[in-house]
């Protein structure tokens, strides 16, 4: 039987390039990851893929999974809800599979209570004029959505002493060859 796996979360203000680090390092075999996917209600953006960026849900199915138990944690960001679907994430850890989430920092911080052992990385940006300009370059959102998520991500880096590693994304690789550092050496005290 294998042994469990790891549960890591990666997460920081949005906009500061999660999913691109992400990205850098989630198919690395010797990793053994597992991306989870979240549940949203946020509409999908061009290229989004349901059931791969997102499960894109309704509200009312949102809330019906969260009230009955079936998230592992949730929050609402600006307007829309983001959920962990539990099941999944426990079946790939039995599976012995590193499950890991991308994910804002109100969830993270309920998996920290609830998943004492869990991996926890912050993303800072190398500084917030830095950030403004990566949510601004999205612009796939109105002028009030961008100033709203500028303004959380400065609450958001408050609790940046809550994790257990904090990585600066300068640059995308670097920050993931000093996370693929991270996951080895937990994969070695996991043994
Ligand atoms: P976006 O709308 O840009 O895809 O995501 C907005 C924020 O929600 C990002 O910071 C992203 O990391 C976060 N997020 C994505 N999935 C989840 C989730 O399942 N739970 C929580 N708490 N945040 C999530």
């Amino acid at each position: 039987m294998s042994k469990r796996g790891l549960l890591i979360v990666l997460s920081g203000p949005s906009g500061v390039g999660k999913g691109t680090i992400l990205k850098e390092f989630v198919n690395d075999p010797a990793l053994k990851l597992a991306y989870s996917v979240s549940m949203t209600t946020r509409s999908r953006r061009p290229g989004e893929v349901d059931g791969v960026n997102y499960f894109f849900v309704t509200r009312e199915e949102f809330e019906r999974a969260r009230d009955h138990g079936e998230l592992l944690e949730s929050a609402e960001f600006v307007g829309n809800y983001y959920g962990t679907p539990l099941k999944e994430v426990e079946k790939l850890r039995n599976q012995g599979k590193n499950v890991i989430l991308e994910i804002e920092v109100q969830g993270c911080m309920q998996v920290t209570e609830k998943v004492k052992d869990a991996l926890t990385i912050f993303i800072v940006p190398p500084s917030m004029e830095e950030l403004e300009k990566r949510i601004r370059g999205r612009a796939t959102e109105p002028e009030e959505i961008i100033q709203e998520r500028i303004a959380k991500a400065a609450r958001e880096m408050e609790l940046i002493g809550n994790y257990k590693y904090v990585v600066c994304n300068d640059d995308p690789k670097l920050a993931a060859d000093i996370i693929r550092v991270i996951i080895h050496r937990y994969m070695e005290s996991n043994i």
